[in-house]
């Protein structure tokens, strides 16, 4: 193998670990009672396989928030946006080896193709809670998909139809490559796919129902009713972990669930989520 390919394949394999460190934080932070051996086993194995030039400093950066390893976003770190000289961003790009950042030490990579955000308005007043990260507008009382494909597929195409991101199609391709590593589905009947690294817009979710509950990898094989499909800049990963909590505090009881579950038009779909998150999304 060449050194630039097995730079790629350590690349890809640090993405894929710090995916599931991350799901570790989550369900340590959710389902206090969720056992783990399986994905610590999963996590140790993968990190046999990092050289050891990267594995120690990988870890180390790990410890300290959920950015090891962040992909440049227009030729600055997406982390601590310090800007790169050309030459650097070159060297990246063609990632003959791993280059840190000089200002925080994260690991950078190139973003092979990721979808973008795009940038809103500010509004005239502060928002709050929920408002922060999604709108009516990305309400989906009853998602038509029959598969994980088709589900995800339709929440991103509202995503790019309401100018939130700018490529839906890869948006749900990276949706599925994380379900892949390892399904977002929780018990609940909730699942929340997500892609992170979406850099130029902000946190968004968009929330679809279905009606009937598809397969979607959750404990069990039990049916999935409702997906928090979030786009996740870099910079927010450590805020999307409190906001994970924070929906399934909202939604531990079946009671709440039913009522999201039987709302019929956008609006009071958005009006119930705003409801029932009140106390517990800040
Ligand atoms: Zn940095």
């Amino acid at each position: 193998m060449s050194a630039t390919n097995h730079t790629h394949r350590t690349i890809n394999l640090l993405i894929q670990l710090q995916e599931l460190h991350v799901a570790r934080v989550q369900k340590r932070a959710t389902q206090p009672n969720s056992r783990l051996k399986q994905l610590n086993d999963t996590i140790d194995s993968l990190m046999g396989e990092i050289p050891v030039e990267y594995a120690d400093q990988f870890t180390l950066l790990l410890g300290r928030d959920t950015m090891a390893i962040v992909p440049l976003a227009d030729s600055s770190c997406s982390a601590c946006s310090m800007a790169l000289p050309i030459g650097r961003v070159n060297e990246i790009r063609t990632a003959d080896m791993i280059y840190k950042c000089e200002s925080c030490a994260r690991l950078l990579y190139f973003p092979a193709d990721l979808p973008k955000g795009v940038p809103q308005k500010r509004s005239a007043t502060p928002k709050m809670g929920i408002s922060r990260f999604s709108h009516p507008e990305l309400m989906i009382p009853r998602l038509e998909g029959k598969t994980a494909e088709e589900v995800l597929g339709e929440m991103a195409e509202l995503m790019q139809e309401k100018g939130y991101i700018d490529d839906a199609a890869k948006l749900t391709e990276e949706a599925l490559k994380r379900e892949a590593l390892m399904s977002t589905g929780v018990d609940n009947a909730i699942a929340f796919p997500h892609v992170r690294g979406v850099e130029g817009g902000g946190l968004t979710l968009t929330l679809g129902i279905s009606k009937r509950g598809i397969k979607f990898g959750g404990p069990g094989g039990k049916l999935t009713r409702i997906f928090f499909f979030v786009t996740i800049p870099m910079v927010t990963s450590g805020f999307y972990i409190k906001l994970l909590a924070g929906l399934c505090n909202a939604f531990d009881d079946k009671a709440t669930r039913d009522l999201l579950i039987k709302q019929d038009d956008p609006d009071a779909l958005w009006e119930t989520l705003v409801k029932v998150t009140k106390n517990t999304i800040k």
